[in-house]
Formats: structure tokens, C-alpha cells, sequence
């Protein structure tokens, strides 16, 4: 592994900024190819990735490897992390403060990983993107973006939201074909 990104990972690993470090198990680094055509961006771990410390482990993880083979991609193939890397009590929703805390490692895992493109799974992952707190999947989902990170992405739904209402799979693929023609 590059040895930038073993420095990375053990900032993260100690990491204290915000209060999420009294709570987590493990910090959820990212995982997978570190030189990927995609780079995967979820919101937060949930339970099974805090026990683990890898990202999308749970059931959402196997729904988002589903959306993977969209693209013809497996798990493997491509480099997935969350806007923040450490469990939010009881799953809630990562705030302001949180995300900007995180975000200086999401843009060093960005640098160093320098995908192609990026994909937004999620509002969470959309409004960090962007860095527009107002922003509304159904406005961008489906379409190549510039993201404030430098890199261009696409967003469309989390695989957990698919888990919950089975109708979003047929307009996810939808989206995840346009992105598959970016690539
Ligand atoms: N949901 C996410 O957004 N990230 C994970 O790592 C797991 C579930």
C-alpha cells in the first residue's frame, strides 16, 4: 500500500475530533482497489461495519455489490468509503460538524486514490459533493457532476434506501448505466 495512505489510515484510526470517537468500535476506513476507475462514497457505517471496520459489510453492502455489477465491477474493483468514518449513535443521520470534521480525509483518500469519477450513493454523499446542504437527490441524480472535490461523480440512491422501497432499483440501474457510458 502506498505508504501516503497507511499514514492516512492511521490518522483516522486515532482520530478525536469529534464525539463519534467515544462511541465507535472501529473507524471505517475505506477499502478496496486504491487505483480504481470509481471511487464509491456512502454516508456512514452502520453496525456491522463498526464491528468490522470496512465499509458496506451490512446488507446495504450487498445490494451496493448488485450495483456494481451494473457497471461489470465487483467490491474488489473499486476504492468505497464514507463521508464520515465513524458510527453515528443509533445510525442517525452524520451532522454538519461531523462531516467537516471527516472531510480533510475524504479529500487526502481522494487525492491519493485520484479516480475517475466518483459515485454518490445517497443524499448525505450528494450534499457533501456538492457542498450545497439544500441539495436534492432527485435534482442531480442520473447526471455526470463537477463535485467540489475535484473529481466528477454521480449520484443516485443508497443501497439501504433500495433494501427499503425495491421500486428505486429500476431507475438506480437507470442511472448506473449512464455512469457505466462514462467510464
Ligand atoms: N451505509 C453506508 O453509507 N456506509 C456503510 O459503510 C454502510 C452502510
Amino acid at each position: 500500500m502506498k505508504s501516503e495512505l497507511k499514514l492516512l489510515r492511521n490518522k483516522i484510526r486515532v482520530c478525536t475530533s469529534c464525539t463519534l470517537c467515544e462511541t465507535r468500535n472501529k473507524a471505517v476506513i475505506g477499502s478496496g482497489d486504491l487505483a480504481p476507475k470509481l471511487l464509491v462514497l456512502g454516508e456512514a457505517p452502520g453496525a456491522s461495519e463498526d464491528k468490522e471496520g470496512i465499509p458496506f459489510v451490512g446488507r446495504a453492502g450487498e445490494m451496493l455489490v448488485k450495483m456494481l455489477n451494473v457497471l461489470s465491477l465487483n467490491r474488489d474493483q473499486v476504492y468505497i468509503t464514507n463521508t464520515i468514518k465513524c458510527r453515528p449513535p443509533d445510525n442517525r443521520l452524520p451532522t454538519p460538524y461531523e462531516i467537516s470534521c471527516c472531510r480533510p480525509f475524504l479529500q487526502e483518500e481522494i487525492n491519493l486514490i485520484k479516480p475517475k469519477a466518483i459515485l454518490a450513493v445517497g443524499l448525505t454523499a450528494t450534499k457533501v459533493l456538492l457542498s450545497d446542504e439544500k441539495a436534492k437527490l432527485k435534482d442531480v441524480r442520473g447526471l455526470i457532476k463537477q463535485s467540489v472535490l475535484q473529481i466528477p461523480f454521480m449520484a443516485t440512491y443508497h443501497p439501504a434506501a433500495i433494501l427499503r422501497s425495491p421500486a428505486l432499483k429500476e431507475p438506480a440501474v437507470e442511472d448506473l448505466l449512464v455512469l457505466n457510458d462514462y467510464l
